[in-house]
């Protein structure tokens, strides 16, 4: 039952206006909104710490992506020119930096 706010008449549950006065009902249950947009407040700050640690994974995947890439390359490079030293050089290279970055 609800109790019309203007009148104090008593309504049906499921009646949205008021049956003497026809003033717009209000329901004593909570509005989805209410409660509802606080735990999705909650979701979207849980959502969004997630999506950046996420994005710190990514790109630290892409820097080390990068790193084997440079890698690759040297390796090609010596290959193609039959000179394996460069190759040592950027391996210290990229292992210091790895180390350095943390990766
Ligand atoms: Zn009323």
């Amino acid at each position: 039952m609800i109790i019309c706010t203007r009148c104090g008449s008593p309504n049906e549950d499921a009646a949205r206006f008021c049956v003497k006065c026809r003033h717009k009902l209000q329901s004593s249950r909570v509005p989805a909104g209410a409660d509802g947009g606080g735990s999705w407040d909650r979701l979207e700050k849980l959502t969004t710490r997630f999506s950046e640690k996420d994005r710190t994974e990514l790109l630290r995947m892409a820097e080390a992506c990068g790193y084997s890439m440079v890698v690759v390359a040297t390796i090609v490079f010596c290959s193609f020119y039959g000179d394996w030293r460069p190759l040592y050089a950027v391996m210290v290279l990229v292992a210091l930096v790895a180390w350095y970055r943390k990766l």
